[in-house]
């Protein structure tokens, strides 16, 4: 290790102040939250929005201009991709760069930008610096125009990329897969949509959609509601006037509740503050709450940055960010003051060579130590000591993703803004008019649900559609009990068929890097099959064995951190054996790590562990 420098900047807002002695005794209070929400917990207890079914008038596109008006299509393509969020921006672009035109890529949205299409919520923005995490931005000249950018912002980004690249003429929108299914003697995938066409594809490119199906919470009587209800990532601003900047002015007579308080809660709760008659916040468990620290770019800085800059600073923000393992940093946020602290207190902990015990020791302390300083801080803006201490998060950092915000704290000292807390005694049910919590009903004009997306149900059962690979093996199957790949693209019977996103990849909290990093080595893949006249490829038995051993292994090291988590989706709600959720058994180390394997597996060039067939 490497001595680490002092975090500077605002020692009163940044460093903490008390030093913590009493370790057991966090740990004691830590475990009581933790149990608390552990009776009523696990994947199950949320209600999938299918496609089809009782809830999916909850999917509704607000944003679609109509029904599909493309007649129903059919063609025989070098690769089809399913998603035109990130990952199909980037496949698109990378494709084009290796010289391949017969593509299209499918989405169900109307428009390009996946997760950015969908989530237009008042005062959603990005929560990792944008310069860190909007894609291509060397190679496209962007230039953000803040540190955070606004979610309007980067779904305009990703619109001008596709336009930028030529993607549109190559996206099918407002369309979604049915079927899929291998035909070996042609070794093409045989793709169906609900649209009616028919494609046959040689390669297919999918993602697991961490955040593309809304969830809503498994509570009686969703249904009975005879307000006006939606979930955050449909937002019906005909309902609420305004748009994603706020102006919500159609709220100023209605009585709102909002359930759910993770990252999105955290940036919608202000504005639903700021416009509604009152606002009833339901919250199992918060959020923690450090600076925004938001800022304009700085153009001339900007200007100023040396070609292959993103890269470097994408991989120093991950090494920061997810490990201690350096103390060089480019960024330098929220995320980044807290793993600095970290550094800090291990260096001070065992110098430059800690042992084991010193280091996580020191890891766990300023853990202890950073949220007490979160906690005054609760402490020093919201003024009802009542509504400070439910504010109050009482876990280790990383058991739920940090937020960061300057305007939710003060949202709660508005007299009009209540919050109830349901840890305890959940939502027993939805009626007609409201929300009921133990003996008291809240009466309500909305509910807005902010309760995520779905993490804890099989593949298949996300995407919505089965897919038939080799001699009829179905893959709701053979991921039933959690996936099987190799390196989480490729998995034995489903020739050419890749997965992105969070299957058997790697942790990172910069999601866009780790979609980029993914596209690029899926597209080395086909440009080389292609080039080569490589009729199918898919990972070998050995191959996919061991990937899924190295995957359990580094599932079982952090089991011990998981089980002590308060649920959230890091750990499956807690049920940390349900290896359904790919985010709790199903991912490999820190994602520089992960991208090293992958850089290192291509310049071998010799695709080990996959078996080839000219
Ligand atoms: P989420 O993190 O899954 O939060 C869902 C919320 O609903 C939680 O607070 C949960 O409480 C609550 N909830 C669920 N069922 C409930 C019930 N029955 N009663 C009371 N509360 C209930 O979903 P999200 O906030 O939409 O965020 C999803 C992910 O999107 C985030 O992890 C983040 O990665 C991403 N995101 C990113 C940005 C960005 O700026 N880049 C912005 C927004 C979201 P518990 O915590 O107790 O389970």
């Amino acid at each position: 290790m490497t001595a680490p420098e002092k975090t500077t900047r605002d020692p009163h807002l940044w460093v903490p102040q008390r030093k913590v002695t009493d370790l057991e005794g966090f740990r004691e209070k830590y475990a009581a939250e933790r149990d608390k929400r552990l009776p009523n917990t696990g994947a199950d207890t949320y209600k999938a929005i299918d496609f089809e079914g009782d809830f999916a008038s909850f999917d509704a596109d607000p944003h679609s201009p109509g029904p599909r008006t493309t007649p129903a299509q059919a063609a025989d393509l070098d690769m089809l991709v399913i998603g035109a969020g990130f990952m199909g921006i980037s496949a698109g672009i990378e494709l084009k760069k290796i010289g391949v035109s017969n593509f299209k890529i499918l989405d169900v949205a109307a428009d390009f930008g996946g997760t950015w299409y969908w989530n237009r919520y008042p005062g959603v923005r990005c929560d990792v610096e944008s310069y860190v995490y909007l894609p291509y931005l060397e190679e496209s000249g962007y230039i953000p125009t803040e540190r955070y950018t606004r979610g309007s912002e980067i779904f305009a980004y990703c619109q001008s990329l596709a336009d930028q690249f030529g993607l549109y003429d190559h996206a099918l929108f407002q369309t979604r897969v049915t079927d899929m299914e291998w035909d070996e003697d042609s070794a093409r995938w045989i793709v169906r949509t609900d649209g009616g066409d028919e494609f046959r594809a040689r390669f297919v490119s999918t993602q697991s959609g961490l955040f593309s199906r809304p969830q809503l919470p498994g509570i009686p009587g969703v249904e009975k509601f005879a307000g006006h209800s939606f979930h955050t990532s449909r937002w019906d601003y005909d309902y609420t006037g305004g748009d994603s900047t706020g102006n919500l002015e159609k709220l100023r007579d209605k009585r709102v509740a909002i359930i759910g308080t993770g990252a999105t809660g955290v940036q919608a709760i202000p504005q639903l503050a700021e416009y509604a008659k009152s606002l009833v916040v339901f919250q199992r468990t918060p959020t923690q709450i450090a600076p925004r620290e938001n800022a304009e770019t700085d153009i001339e800085w900007f200007k100023s940055l040396p070609q292959g800059w993103q890269t470097t600073r994408r991989i120093s923000f991950d090494k920061c960010a997810m490990d201690r393992a350096t103390a060089e940093c480019d960024v330098d946020d929220g995320w980044i003051k807290f793993a600095k602290f970290q550094m800090q207190a291990i260096y001070e902990a065992g110098g430059m060579e800690p042992t084991v015990e010193q280091y996580m020791e020191a890891m766990e302390r300023s853990d202890y130590e950073w949220n007490e300083m979160l906690r005054d801080r609760v402490d020093s803006i919201v003024s009802d000591p009542e509504k400070a201490e439910k504010l109050k998060t009482y876990y280790r950092t990383m058991c739920k993703r940090p937020g960061f915000s300057d305007d939710f704290l003060p949202a709660f000292n508005k007299e009009s803004v209540d919050i109830v807390d349901t840890a305890t005694t959940p939502i027993d049910r939805i009626t007609e008019t409201g929300i009921v919590v133990g003996d008291r009903e809240y009466e309500v004009d909305l509910i807005v649900y902010a309760t995520g997306f779905q993490q804890g149900r099989t593949w298949t059962d996300k995407a919505g559609y089965d897919v038939t690979g080799r001699n009829g093996n179905r893959l709701s199957k053979k991921f039933a009990e959690g996936a099987s790949t190799l390196h989480g693209f490729l998995s034995q019977d489903f020739p050419n068929l890749f997965f992105l996103g969070f299957l058997q990849s790697t942790q990172v909290s910069n999601i866009a890097n780790l979609i980029d990093n993914q596209a690029r080595h899926m597209i080395y893949m086909v440009g080389k099959c292609l080039r080569d006249g490589v009729r199918a490829i898919e990972p070998t038995a050995e191959a996919e064995s061991g990937w899924n051993q190295t995957i359990a292994e580094h599932a079982e090291m952090r089991r011990d951190w998981n089980t002590t988590c308060t649920p959230g989706q890091y750990n499956n709600e807690g049920r940390v054996d349900d290896k359904r959720s790919t985010l709790v058994g199903g991912l490999y180390g820190p994602g520089y790590e992960y991208f090293d394997l992958l850089r290192q597996w291509r310049e071998d060039d010799r695709f080990e562990g996959i078996a080839v067939t000219r």
